[in-house]
Order: C-alpha cells, then sequence, then structure tokens
C-alpha cells in the first residue's frame, strides 16, 4: 500500500530512542545562520565523520542579527561566509542559502515549493528542523520555518505535488524536530561537542548579541560561552542516561 495514501500514523507511543547508525544523507532546515550549530552541529559533525553527507539549508538572511548602531551594511554576506566556516568545522558538506528577509518569514507555499525542490534535489534520508509546535515560542521566524519544513516533507513525497519542479518525489526515512519539549531521540555528542562550540564560534559577528563574548582576548566570556553549551548539552542528555546530547522529537513521516 502506499503509505501516502494510509492514515497518518500516530508517534505518541514512538520508543524513545539514541544514537541512530549514521545515515547517508541529512539535512538540517533551519530559519538563520548559527541555528544549525546552537541545535544540529554535534549530531551532523559525528554522523559527517562516519560519512554522512550533510546539508544545511538556511532560510533567512540574518541581515537583523545585530545590535542598533553596530549593523554592518554587508551582514548578510558576513553571515553566509560564518554559516559557510561553521559548516566546513563541522564537515557538512553543503549550505543553501533561501535568502529570505531575517525576522519577516513566512510559511507561504512559495516558501514550501523552494523547500520541496531542495529536499528533492539532495534526497536526504533524514530531515531535522525546528519544533513549531514548542509552546511560549517568540520567535516567528523559528515557528513558520518548522512548519514551512514540516510541510515540505509531506509535499515532496507527493509525486503530483508540483510535477513541475522537474524532479522526483522524495520521502525521507525520518523526520526530527529541535528544541522540543518531547524529545524521544537522543545523540550522544561526546565526541563532537568541542567541534560544535568551535563552530558556534565561527559565527564571530553574534559573538557579542548571541554569545556574550566582548572580543578576542575575552578568555573568561568564550570559557563561559562553552560552559553554557556543555551545560545545555547535559540538559539535553540527562533524560536519556547520556552525559552530553542533542534531543530530537521524531515524527512519522
Ligand atoms: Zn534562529
Amino acid at each position: 500500500m502506499n503509505r501516502a495514501l494510509g492514515p497518518e500514523q500516530l508517534d505518541d507511543d514512538m520508543e524513545p530512542g539514541l544514537d541512530i547508525a549514521a545515515p547517508k544523507s541529512a539535512m538540517a532546515i533551519c530559519a538563520h545562520p548559527d541555528d544549525p550549530d546552537f541545535f544540529v552541529s554535534g549530531t551532523f559533525a559525528k554522523w559527517a565523520a562516519s560519512g554522512t553527507v550533510c546539508t544545511y539549508v538556511v532560510c533567512t538572511d540574518g541581515s537583523k542579527g545585530a545590535w542598533e548602531g553596530d549593523t554592518a551594511t554587508n551582514l548578510a554576506d558576513v553571515r553566509r561566509a560564518e554559516q559557510r566556516d561553521a559548516a566546513d568545522i563541522a564537515g557538512v558538506e553543503s549550505v543553501v542559502f533561501l535568502d529570505r528577509e531575517d525576522g519577516f518569514l513566512r510559511n507561504t507555499l512559495d516558501l514550501r515549493r523552494e523547500l520541496v525542490t531542495v529536499i528533492r534535489a539532495h534526497r536526504p534520508e533524514i530531515v531535522v528542523t525546528h519544533d513549531p509546535w514548542r509552546r511560549w515560542r517568540l520567535h516567528p521566524d523559528h515557528r513558520e520555518c518548522g512548519f514551512a519544513a514540516c510541510d515540505a516533507v509531506v509535499s515532496a513525497r507527493e509525486s503530483l505535488a508540483w510535477p513541475d519542479a522537474g524532479m522526483r518525489a522524495h520521502r525521507p526515512d525520518r523526520l526530527w524536530l529541535f528544541e522540543s519539549e518531547a524529545p524521544n531521540r537522543f545523540e550522544d555528542i561526546a565526541s563532537t561537542l568541542e567541534l560544535k562550540i568551535s563552530a558556534l564560534l565561527a559565527h564571530r559577528s553574534q559573538w557579542k548579541t548571541t554569545l556574550g563574548i566582548a572580543a578576542d582576548g575575552d578568555t573568561a566570556g568564550r570559557e563561559s560561552f562553552a560552559g553554557r553549551i556543555t551545560e545545555w548539552g547535559r540538559r539535553q542528555g540527562r533524560t536519556a542516561g547520556l552525559a552530553v546530547a542533542e534531543a530530537f522529537r521524531e515524527m512519522s513521516v
């Protein structure tokens, strides 16, 4: 039976799982430059080391990621370069920039079509994105990106949805959500935590605003940031008995 024609499978009773085998290909669809590094870089770096072909898709240009009076006219260019450097550190092969305006991302059919095209082109075994159902989520881009990515996974598998996109339909084996309130997949990132911190440090334009690092010589700021990322990894791993982890919610695809 064509699973796409069957009733939607409920996943409330999905058993929690640790450390899946590295997939052949993986794609993270995120709202901003630096989101992949906060949420998936530990897992993707681990998979990449095992041969997974990894792709980041960044929906917005990150052009609002600065304080007043501190805005580089070319901030979007700077952030694109930083994201490429961060991807290199994690061993992620390609970064696709959709260049929508930061802060104004909407889950439109136009965005969904663009994501469908990217998913069908790269044909990832697993897609990972923001959990749009997380309660009290403030940033609209994260919410919109999560919905757009989930909706795109559905359309990408339907051969009659946008056949003019010129590519065969593709159904990923897995769809994972990060920042979930109810994670059921846990990836041990003990071997890649340092890479994750290095990848995050590649986002130099975000040092002051997001990372809390004043400048190159701010050793205390760097150590404090690394400590916060480590503690966050500990919290994500705690329920699974892992020292440091990235946690996800798997949905049926
Ligand atoms: Zn973000």
